[in-house]
């Protein structure tokens, strides 16, 4: 009986870890299907859609009784080795159900018992009979003869190119012409769409060059590279040349970005830079634009896929290299669900894939600095800005004792005055949205906060609304105060929203743009904003972080901080490292072209040791002095953590879980510390009260090492039904 002794292994998607095994299909025509395509299985009292990990033979005894598969429901695996490799090292690393893990790595569509979609298309052929009176059509049908015209001289078409080219109801003319019988429809598969480069590529200076040649030198091997340079230094003329290297011997090329929607550039860049067929993923796209792209990935015909950190999971059967821009950035890390670090996971999918990773940035992480400095990651360096432009001139301005107008000092009300007299752009930058952060009573010192959670709500003026940012919970602007009946109700602080009404005063008749998620939210919005800034045309630009993203507006000389210090002294242990991340990537803006760039920094602690090595734009200096404190102090990339959050309606519910939870950490963790159960640093948000547990260590190994057990303790706590949680390995912000 030799089918009764193979098994398959297979990852079930349900929200329960491990493998479940399998018989064969009670009639099994053909050889075993390949790991990587997807069967349909007996689960419970239900079926379940799995993808066959291992075709593996039984052991003499298992513990019940084995049922057979369903179905097999591909021809061909939709996954490859490498990338199954992957999804199983993310599950056990993450520690979540290889099921749900591995249903990320497939669109919608293909996680139910759908078909894969064909990539094929209806075809129109012209087949007009001789005696045709197409005088006669012109008159009585415009579009069908609109649509035989356009195929003579086509010699064919899809029907998506026509609709596209063509006015009217196409679609109607050609199911009218078809019935007539003089245009054929034929299935065709669909051809790869190649973008053309507009100009040749640019000659890569000397450094670009080196850079290129290294990570070529490394095809077919597993070797990071950190591509540093500072903003405006060329990485993205490096990503297109190696990319451009890669396609042309036949491979796919990953690039990971953190945003597409806010830099439409970058992707325009390649369109116009790149001879490929280019497939963009992000969370702009639909259910079926995803499946489609997902499709051109995994059957080849993409040659680069340029997409935000999910796209780390896309199937890539020739992917050849991987590169990661702005490594940095906070949004690679997933803040739900299977809480992953997509720029992790680009590295490791590399080293299982045995090719080259290139990370870009001004300001590495300093996981990577470290990676770098215990010689992990090979460093390339752009020293210089490309082109003609100059690395701006940094200088703080002491704000202590000093009166503000609309939160700017007088040197830099006049320094924006200066730019915009010389028709050049200005950004300013303020990290918080809306009017004002806090509605308070002159008379009695009411303050407006919201009822769900321990936070302030902050005005919106053109909304006339109070909105709580934490919880999305809002309410209509008041004129009396609830508390005590005045009617002398004022805002204190401001945001983007104010600041812009502020400036409109004091700069009459200047451009004022604002991008923030307020004004963006309107589709085609942020083109609109982006577009002006590009025009050139003398402005302001006032803006949250969403100004700090990549932008290259050649115009703009100066850029105004107006609050350095919230970062600054923000009480996290990332919180130095993220301010200056964020200081020089909006700093970057400044500058870009041949025209110098200046930036300005309030402060009022301008002697603060970050700020001073951070003046002098030198990155590597702040980041020795950060991983000196982060080792003194122990803090990651010198020890790694896993944090377990939980939250629930009754605060004494929260604490007696994660009591319980340090309890069983402190037993079955040896050589982990485990800190806390502390509250959230906003204890109370939509009405839970929130709080966690953190648990560290030196060793990567260590920390892991028991992990599976503690989480089936957790998992049998006596409250667990009673809250809500979930852990984070390798967390970034404490909430
Ligand atoms: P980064 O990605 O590091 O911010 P970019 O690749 O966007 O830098 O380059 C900044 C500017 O310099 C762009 O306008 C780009 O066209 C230009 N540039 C880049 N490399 C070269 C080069 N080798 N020669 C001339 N201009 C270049
Ligand atoms: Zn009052
Ligand atoms: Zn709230």
């Amino acid at each position: 009986m030799p089918a009764a002794s193979i098994v398959y292994r297979v990852a079930v998607m349900a929200p329960l870890s491990g493998f479940f095994d399998y018989l064969p299909a009670a009639k099994l025509n053909k050889n075993h299907p390949a790991p990587g395509t997807r069967v349909l299985v007996p689960f419970g009292r239900s079926q379940r859609i799995g993808i066959l990990w291992q075709v593996d033979t039984a052991p003499a005894e298992t513990p019940y009784a084995l049922k057979p598969i369903t179905a097999i429901l591909d021809e061909a695996p939709l996954l490859d080795n490498s990338l199954l490799e992957l999804l199983g090292w993310c599950a056990r690393y993450y520690h979540h159900p290889l099921g749900e893990v591995a249903a990320l790595a497939l669109p919608t569509n293909l996680r139910q018992d759908r078909q894969l979609l064909e990539l094929r298309t209806a075809y129109w052929c012209l087949s007009v009979p001789a005696d045709a009176d197409l005088a006669k059509l012109e008159r009585a049908a415009p579009v069908q003869a609109k649509v035989v015209a356009w195929l003579q001289e086509q010699g064919g078409s899809s029907a998506a190119d026509a609709m596209q080219t063509l006015d009217g109801d196409v679609r109607g003319a050609l199911k009218r012409l078809e019935a007539k019988g003089w245009v054929k429809r034929e299935q065709r598969a669909v051809e790869p769409k190649l973008t053309v480069p507009v100009q040749p590529p640019l000659q890569l200076n000397s450094e670009q060059q080196a850079a290129f040649a290294a990570v070529v030198a490394a095809c077919d091997q597993f070797q990071p590279f950190v591509l540093q340079g500072v903003t405006g230094s060329g990485k993205t003329e490096v990503y297109l040349h190696l990319a451009q290297h890669w396609i042309d011997q036949g491979k796919q090329v990953l690039l990971l970005v953190p945003e597409i929607a806010l830099t439409p550039q970058l992707l325009q860049r390649l369109q116009q830079g790149i001879r490929a067929h280019i497939v963009a993923l992000h969370s702009g796209l639909n259910d079926g634009e995803r499946e489609r792209a997902w499709r051109e990935c995994q059957s080849g015909m993409a040659q680069l896929l340029i997409g935000t950190r999910s796209a780390v999971f896309a199937s890539l059967p020739a992917l050849g290299l991987i590169i990661v821009d702005e490594e940095h950035d906070l949004s690679y890390k997933q803040q739900e669900g299977l809480r992953y670090s997509a720029r992790d996971l680009a590295v490791m999918r590399a080293k299982l894939s045995a090719i080259p990773i290139v990370l870009g940035s001004a300001t590495p992480a300093l996981e990577t600095m470290l990676n770098l400095q215990q010689g992990r990651y090979q460093r390339l360096r752009l020293r210089s800005r490309a082109g003609a432009a100059q690395a701006p001139q940094l200088r703080t301005i002491d704000i202590r004792k000093q009166q503000l107008h609309s939160g700017l000092s007088a040197d830099l009300l006049t320094a924006v005055r200066a730019r915009l007299q010389a028709g050049e752009q200005v950004i300013l930058f303020l990290n918080r949205r809306g009017y004002a952060p806090q509605q308070t009573c002159h008379a009695c010192g009411w303050i407006a906060v919201c009822q769900h959670c321990d936070a302030r709500l902050t005005y919106h003026a053109a909304a006339h609304r109070l909105w709580c940012h934490h919880c999305g919970f809002q309410q209509g602007e008041t004129h009396v105060c609830p508390a005590c009946g005045s009617d002398a109700l004022t805002y204190l602080g401001q945001g983007t929203e104010r600041l812009e009404e502020n400036l409109g005063e004091l700069f009459a008749g200047a451009e004022i743009v604002r991008l923030d998620r307020d004004t963006t939210r309107r589709k085609g919005a942020l083109e609109a904003r982006l577009d002006i800034m590009r025009s050139g045309r003398p402005g302001i630009l006032i803006g949250t972080q969403m100004v700090a993203k990549g932008h290259d507006f050649p115009n703009v000389t100066l850029v105004g901080i107006l609050d350095i210090d919230q970062g600054l002294l923000h009480p996290d242990f990332r919180g130095a490292e993220r301010a200056a991340q964020l200081l020089l990537q909006v700093a970057g803006r400044a500058g870009r072209a041949s025209k110098p760039g200046q930036v300005l920094i309030q402060t009022r602690h301008p002697e603060h040791p970050l700020l001073e090595q951070l003046l002098k734009g030198d990155y590597d200096a702040f980041a020795e002095q950060a991983l000196a404190e982060r080792l003194e102090t122990g803090f990651p990339p010198y020890s790694f953590q896993v944090m377990l959050r939980a939250e629930s309606r009754q605060q004494s519910l929260t604490s007696a879980f994660l009591d319980e939870a340090a309890a069983q950490a402190r037993t079955l963790l040896p050589g982990v510390d485990v800190w806390g159960p502390v509250p959230a640093p906003m204890e109370r948000k939509a009405g839970h009260f929130r709080g966690h547990l953190l648990l560290q260590a030196p060793q990567r190994a260590q920390l892991h090492a028991h992990l599976d057990q503690w989480l089936a303790a957790v998992r049998a706590s006596t409250v667990v039904r009673k809250v809500r949680w979930h852990i984070d390995v390798d967390p970034l912000e404490a909430f």
